[in-house]
């Protein structure tokens, strides 16, 4: 029998306590709130883009869309997220891919602020979170290991196979593998046999945006399969990069699509603008002391 992990439960605590964080910092006149940058015409992504902010406002935090549409330019782009960086009532950024042809993704991500940067795609925050410094992960690598950590799966001395070496999802969940001391191996589009790379593994993520492109072949008896893909189709489904119904029977545990990871990525990003929103105020108001110190 293959345990299934859902997110949904997992998702609903993270977004009830980033609530009642949320109201606290209201409380006293902080109102979190986001910015979400949007650039595209794919209905899928704008569909996803109005979740969040749905989520967002239901959980006590402003959430503002800047859609440029699928004509933007990188500096139109760029100019936006210098302003929300420097904006005092903006806390996390949210720069939605994808992104017209021909704009330049990895200059935007360096404009966008660290410390707003609440999905970790800042080439800074990646490098931080490697280094062990204070920084917001990549929202849908923290998932996978939450609902590792949630659903009690023990990494410690476990072999992990990361399929997938995007900077946003297979890279930095390989590293935080790693830092919780499992012993990682990443496998991508250039890996000369990927059955051996998976089967030899504990824990399998699968990160790579191919439906189905996992079998029970891939997966050693037992494995626990975390499913990180979603690719939508034109008839509205939402495609894992795992063969649910292949891997049933051999994989120990699953994560499902939907309801897996993806909710509890959302719950995060919320998580994070509260985070970020409670941070920037501490930073502002001992920024106010120190100033009120030397005027006198
Ligand atoms: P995402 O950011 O959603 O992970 P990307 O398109 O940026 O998606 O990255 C896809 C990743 O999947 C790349 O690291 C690539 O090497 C990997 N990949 C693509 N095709 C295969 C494949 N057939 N087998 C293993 N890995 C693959």
């Amino acid at each position: 029998m293959t345990r299934i992990l859902g997110g949904s439960d997992l998702a609903a605590a993270i977004r009830n306590d980033a609530s009642v964080a949320a109201a606290a910092l209201t409380e006293i006149g902080i109102r979190p709130k986001l910015a979400v940058v949007l650039a595209t015409a794919d209905e899928s992504t704008a569909w996803y883009v109005r979740s969040i902010a749905g989520a967002a406002r239901r959980t006590g935090i402003e959430c503002d869309i800047v859609d440029f549409g699928p004509e933007a330019t990188t500096e139109e782009i760029h100019a936006v997220l210098v302003e929300l960086g420097h904006d005092p009532d903006v806390h996390g950024i949210i720069l939605q891919t994808p992104l017209p042809d021909g704009t330049d993704l990895d200059l935007l991500r360096e404009a966008i602020n660290p410390g707003k940067d609440i999905d970790g795609t800042n080439p800074v925050s990646l490098g931080r979170l490697i280094a062990h410094l204070p920084a917001f992960a990549p929202a849908t690598a923290q998932a996978v290991l939450a609902l590792l950590d949630h659903h009690g799966i023990d990494l410690r001395g476990k072999t992990a196979t990361v399929v997938g070496r995007s900077t946003v999802v297979g890279t930095p969940v390989a590293h935080l593998l790693v830092q919780r001391d499992a012993t990682v191996t990443v496998c991508h589009r250039h890996t000369a046999d990927l059955v051996a790379g998976t089967r030899s593994a504990d824990i399998v993520v699968v990160a790579v945006g191919i439906p189905r492109l996992i079998t029970a072949e891939h997966i050693s008896d037992g494995a626990v399969v975390i499913d990180v893909g979603t690719t939508a189709t034109d008839d509205g489904l939402l495609l894992g990069d795992v063969d649910a119904d292949s891997v049933d029977g051999r994989a120990g545990a699953l994560t499902p699509v939907p309801g897996g990871v993806g909710p509890v990525t959302t719950a995060l990003l919320l998580n994070h603008t509260v985070d970020a929103a409670s941070t920037q105020s501490a930073v502002r108001r001992a920024a106010s002391l120190v100033g009120l110190q030397s005027s006198r």
